[in-house]
Parts: C-alpha cells; sequence; structure tokens
C-alpha cells in the first residue's frame, strides 16, 4: 500500500508537474485507443498500470490538477440520484424499417421519385450493421469529451456522462485531426455475448433476475446511478455518424466513418460502399446467416444515401430521414404444440415455467422447450397445456413462446398453475410484492446446494481453500454434504473418495474447514446466502447485532438499522422464519461454527473503547481494509464522528487510494492526515 507520506517524499514543483501530467494523460489515451479501438496494444498491461499509477501519484500530490477527462476519473464519480436532461443539439431521429428486401427497392423508388430522378438511376449507398445496442450522443468541446447522453424522444435524453467515461473505447480526448468546436457524435452501446453471459451468472449467483438479452443489460448498464457498477461491465461502442459539427463538413457517409475512425472512435469494419439498391440489396443477404458468427447481437442492416448533399435534399418526413432506412431480419419463428408445461427451479432457487413441445426446427435449430419466463407472462399470453403456439429464436436468447394460434384450440387445453411448493425440496416459494419471480426460499434445496456450497466456501465469505466446483459436485453427488453444516463433518478418509485427492491435499481441504469455523460474523452472514445481503449488507447487519441470535430474532429492529431497506428487511425476516434455516442453525451451532461475537472489521482485532464525541473524521479516497462506509460506522460505534466535507473543526482526514479534493482541503485548512495504517493504529489504541 502506497501511504501519502511516501507520496510526499520527493515533490516536484507544480508547473513541471502539470507538464508530466498531460504527457502522462496523452500517453494513457493513446495506449487505450491502442487496446479498445484498434484491439492493438503497443504495451503490456503491467506497463499501461504504471503510467496509470504515475498520473494517480502526481494527481494525489496536486489534486487541482485532476480534470473531470483524466484517465484516473473513469470511475471517479460519486452515485447520483437520477439523471439530468440533455437537449441534443441535433434531434437523434428515428429510422423507418424495411421488413423485406422489397421493402428496400420500394425506399429506392421513393428517393428517386422524390428527386425526380429516372428510375434507372444508381445511387450510391453506404450499407452498415444495426447493432442490437443503445444509441449514445457524444458531445465534444475543442475535442475534450464533455456530454454525453441517451436518445431518450430523440431531443431530450439522460445526462450519463459519468458511466460513459467508463467505457474505454470512448476517447476522453479526439485525435489531433479532429475538429475544434463542437461535434455530436452518434454510436451504439452494446455488450458482446460473453459479456452478457458473465452478467447474467453474476446476477443469478447475486439472487437477482438475469437480464433478457444483451440489448436490455446494454440499457441497464448504461442507466446505472453508480458508475462503478457500469464500469464493471464491460460495455463496448460502435459509432456511425455525427448530429451538429461546428466546424466539419463530410461530402459522404463513406468519408465521415473514415473520419471517425480518424479521430479515434471505434468504427465497426463491416459496411460496403454500394453502386445501387441491388448491391445493397445482396449485402443484406449476405449478414443474414454471416450474422451469427459475430461475437454482439446484429439485428439488420442500415442503409444510407452516401452523398450528404443528397441526403440534405431528400430532408425529413415527420420524425425520420427520408435518406435512410433500417432493414431489419424477421424474428425466426415456428409453430408447435405444448405438450406439458414443467417448472425448472435454477441454481438461485428462481421457479422458471418451461413448455415441452412436439420438437420443431427454428433458424436451422431443432429446439423442444421453449422459456415461458413467468407466471406473468403465461396469464399474458394465455398459454395453456396442449395449445398450438407461434415460438420464436432471436438473437442471443432462448427460445420463446411468443403467441397462442388460440384457433386451433379445441377445448382440451388445461391452464397451468405455479406450484406453491417446491419441486424439488418442498419447500415454500415465495413471490415478492413487486417481482415476477417465484423462488424457493428452502435452505437445503438440492437444485440450489451446489451453490449454497460453493458461496459458502468463497472468499468473501467463510473462504475456504480448495473448495472449488469440482469438489462441491462430488461431495454433493456422493451424499456426504446435503447443507453446508455438513461440510464441518467430513473427514479425511471422505474426502480422499474424492478424484485427485490425495493424503496431504485430503488433510489440506479438512482443516480449511475446520479453520474456517472461527471467521467473524460478517462472513458468516454473508455465507448463508441470503437473498439481496451481499457483502456490504452482511457487515452492516454484523456491527448492529452483534450475534446470530440476535439477528435472527430482530423483526421490526431490522429495518431501523441505517443502510438496510424494507426489501432486505423483508429478505431477512423470511429467511429466518424458516424451519429449515433453524435447523441448519442448530447443526452449524453443535459443529461449533456460530462466532459468538465479531462485530467489528476483521483487521482490527478486540473490541475498543471509545473515541471522544468531539473526534471527528472526514475519509477520502479508497481503503483497502474496509470501506469507507464501513469505517464510517466503525467510527461512529467508537463514539466519534465520520462527517463527509472537511471544515476546521475536523480531527482528522484519513486519506487511502486516489484521494480527492478533501485532502487538499485539509493541507489546506491545516488539519491533520492521517493514513489508512495510522487511522487503525489509532483504533487500536483505544482498544489497548
Ligand atoms: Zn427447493
Amino acid at each position: 500500500m502506497s501511504s501519502i507520506s511516501s507520496l510526499f517524499d520527493e515533490p516536484i514543483p507544480l508547473a513541471q508537474a502539470r507538464e508530466r501530467v498531460e504527457q502522462l494523460r496523452k500517453e494513457i489515451e493513446y495506449h487505450n485507443y491502442r487496446y479498445y479501438v484498434l484491439d492493438q496494444p503497443v504495451i503490456s498491461d503491467a506497463e499501461y498500470d504504471r503510467l496509470l499509477q504515475k498520473l494517480q501519484a502526481l494527481e494525489a500530490q496536486y489534486p487541482e490538477l485532476i480534470t473531470p477527462n483524466s484517465p484516473t476519473q473513469r470511475v471517479g464519480a460519486p452515485p447520483s440520484g437520477e439523471f439530468a436532461p440533455h437537449r441534443h443539439i441535433q434531434p437523434m431521429l428515428s429510422l423507418a424499417n424495411a421488413l423485406s428486401l422489397n421493402e428496400l427497392r420500394e425506399f429506392d423508388a421513393r428517393i428517386k421519385r422524390f428527386l425526380g430522378s429516372p428510375a434507372d438511376e444508381r445511387i450510391d449507398y453506404l450499407t452498415e450493421l444495426k447493432i442490437d445496442g443503445v444509441a449514445v450522443s457524444l458531445t465534444y468541446r475543442d475535442r475534450e469529451f464533455v456530454v454525453g447522453a441517451t436518445r431518450g424522444d430523440g431531443f431530450t435524453g439522460e445526462n450519463v456522462t459519468p458511466n460513459l467515461r467508463t467505457i474505454r473505447a470512448i476517447p476522453m480526448r479526439l485525435r489531433d485531426d479532429a475538429p475544434m468546436g463542437l461535434v455530436e457524435i452518434r454510436g451504439e452501446v452494446y455488450l458482446d455475448h460473453e459479456e452478457f453471459h458473465r452478467i447474467n451468472r453474476e446476477r443469478e449467483e447475486a439472487g437477482e433476475v438475469p437480464y433478457m438479452n444483451p440489448r436490455n443489460s446494454a440499457a441497464g448498464s448504461l442507466r446505472q446511478l453508480d458508475p462503478k457498477i457500469t464500469a464493471r461491465r464491460r460495455l463496448q461502442i460502435w459509432c456511425y455518424s455525427i448530429g451538429h459539427a461546428d466546424q466539419y463538413r463530410p461530402e459522404t457517409q463513406a468519408e465521415l466513418l473514415e473520419a471517425l475512425s480518424r479521430w479515434g472512435m471505434r468504427v465497426n469494419p463491416n459496411h460496403r460502399l454500394c453502386r445501387d439498391i441491388e448491391e445493397g440489396v445482396a449485402y443484406c443477404e449476405e449478414w443474414r446467416e454471416e450474422r451469427r458468427h459475430l461475437p454482439y447481437d446484429v439485428d439488420g442492416l442500415v442503409v444510407k444515401v452516401n452523398a450528404i448533399a443528397l441526403q440534405d435534399r431528400l430532408g425529413f418526413v415527420s420524425r425520420s430521414p427520408r435518406w435512410a432506412v433500417a432493414f431489419k431480419y424477421p424474428a425466426e419463428q415456428a409453430t408447435t404444440r405444448i405438450l406439458d408445461i414443467i417448472v425448472q427451479v435454477g441454481r438461485t432457487g428462481a421457479l422458471t415455467p418451461v413448455a415441452v413441445m412436439e420438437p420443431v426446427e427454428v433458424g436451422g435449430v431443432m429446439v423442444s422447450r421453449a422459456t415461458l419466463h413467468n407466471e406473468d407472462e403465461i396469464r399474458r399470453k394465455d398459454v395453456r397445456i396442449g395449445d398450438t403456439v407461434v415460438i420464436q429464436r432471436a438473437g442471443e436468447v432462448i427460445p420463446e413462446v411468443v403467441s397462442v394460434v388460440e384457433e386451433r384450440r379445441t377445448g382440451q387445453e388445461r391452464r397451468f398453475e405455479m406450484p406453491t411448493r417446491c419441486p424439488v425440496c418442498g419447500a415454500e416459494v415465495e413471490r415478492p410484492a413487486g417481482e415476477a419471480v417465484a423462488r424457493c426460499v428452502g435452505v437445503s434445496c438440492p437444485a440450489q446446494l451446489q451453490r449454497r456450497i460453493l458461496h459458502w466456501g468463497s472468499r468473501g465469505a467463510m473462504d475456504i481453500e480448495g473448495l472449488g466446483p469440482a469438489q462441491v459436485e462430488q461431495l454433493v453427488e456422493k451424499g456426504y454434504v446435503r447443507d453446508p453444516a455438513d461440510l464441518y463433518a467430513l473427514t479425511v478418509e471422505q474426502i480422499l473418495t474424492l478424484e485427485r485427492f490425495a493424503e496431504k491435499s485430503a488433510r489440506n481441504l479438512y482443516q480449511a474447514i475446520q479453520a474456517s469455523k472461527g471467521r467473524p460474523l460478517a462472513r458468516l452472514i454473508f455465507a448463508l446466502g441470503i437473498r439481496h445481503v451481499g457483502e456490504t449488507v452482511a457487515r452492516l447487519l454484523a456491527e448492529h447485532f452483534g450475534s446470530l441470535d440476535r439477528l435472527a430474532a430482530a423483526v421490526e429492529e431490522l429495518s431501523a438499522v441505517p443502510g438496510i431497506g424494507p426489501e432486505i428487511a423483508a429478505s431477512v425476516h423470511r429467511f429466518f422464519r424458516q424451519e429449515a434455516t433453524r435447523a441448519i442453525l442448530k447443526k452449524l451451532r453443535a459443529a461449533g461454527v456460530l462466532p459468538a461475537e465479531a462485530a467489528l472489521p476483521e483487521a482490527l482485532g478486540k473490541a475498543p473503547k471509545a473515541f471522544g464525541a468531539d473526534l471527528t473524521f472526514v475519509f477520502t479516497g479508497e481503503l483497502q481494509s474496509m470501506k469507507r462506509s464501513a469505517a464510517e460506522a466503525l467510527v461512529r460505534r467508537l463514539g466519534g464522528s465520520a462527517t463527509g466535507s472537511v471544515s476546521r473543526n475536523t480531527s482528522y482526514v484519513v486519506a487511502g487510494e486516489k484521494p480527492g479534493s478533501k485532502l487538499a482541503r485539509a493541507i489546506e485548512l491545516g488539519v491533520p492526515v492521517l493514513t489508512e495504517d495510522e487511522f487503525l493504529e489509532k483504533v487500536r489504541q483505544t482498544g489497548a
């Protein structure tokens, strides 16, 4: 950990620092461009990190040099309560659709009629892939990124600048031959398939509803109020046009794409200049199958008149340009009959109704199952067992039932009822108000068992080294482990029967399991896998209640804990009310797992005495041993106070990694600055 004092060891003068900071930012932006835009990095990740660290160190020394566009600030912005509206200089209009190749030819004919040109005249069209993502507008002033917004209603979107800054492929500064003045660049933010699946796995692990498709997921990621969450998702962007530009006017769309590329924007390489509409039609045909090999969803192609002068003559009709059309591939559909509706219990306990159908080919693949999503969807579409239905496959989603062919009903169809008990373990099924997904809350449900055990041993939870997916799978299959408490009854001999275990490794796993008995309360609460209780919430609960018994018995007090909303409170209450939960707690206690007290962050050891009430702390930057909110809670528990802004009355400012302007303010006011270690030492002293 770098301490503040060491950063101040070799001070360099402000003027020199300013120059160096500028130079580092240029260098880092260049490497971002090589890596994220061109996909051709020229330095190693480690070298890149070193550049970033140098910049961070200089900025920590001279916080006045920090600008919102500094590469260090890509994830720096605090969460916002809501998004401010942003009015586009040039509206973001929507395109008319062409749903067949003939409609493309009609589009061409309409243009010629409008222009009064002969029917056999050839018009150049620039044909581009239509990415299934979220349209955004990026505004640059004198090449500096100033604001980014969603499309909204076309005239006014939402200002999501801090979230867009987290996308590395968006340059914070345009490259040197970009025009000065204002430029609005338009692009599509999207997620590739791999990242989409990764996010959904993560959501499922956290007990959240998975996203329906990559577009939906990209939109959700872009509209997070906390940019830190957006930053954890690898959003990408392709840029394809400009809105307003003070000092730039291309002759053609093809030229514009080249220019965007030169300015440092990411431009999709798959586009073609077509010499007439038939070439455009052929290009659309080419991609019909080919698009399936791309790592992201493409739902069609956009065909634009290439010459800007012609575009200007054509103008707009209502809210769409006359000179462009979006050709959309039809979703692939098929008709079949539902033989049965079954309920699958996912690894998170989510109950999903699935239609079992007569096998049918759709989009080149035989399918016999389609998702019905949830109970509400079944009601809305009025799907019954025995119905003939239309199913559909589009992009990166599993087949779904779109609609019922009612004319084919015979009267023999049966309505489906969602079970009130889990079909796997028989535990209660809960469907919280406002949620579409029903879940099994059984703490020892076999459908969820592997995931629960894996979570139990994970690093943030009981941290059992050597308890990976392969081991958990075998332990569950052999019937050795039916709930987390069973782990503690495992013998070395039993572990030896698992694949790839020898005497020594078996003993190591045994010891790792036994060692986890002494973990602090916060980890144990997290390990229980209560819905909506992540590491932070677990820590808050541990700090507030101090013991598992008190937490288990709490009902009203739960929602009084700062940071615990009604949804979390309800989930915790529901969890501890379960018969199976009580049984497991009893088993854990018998195995010696329940920590009596562990109300303090682990770094601190034993419980301290109080700080004076007049002792006021302000935290800035990231702490290594705990979250900032936990440090603040700790100060308050010790009787001191923690505030958000520095004044003359502040006793200490504690500066973690990447401290913000509060550090500068402290130095200005002469408030003592502590490193994290010094702060922890102070806390320890109170307990000595
Ligand atoms: Zn169950």
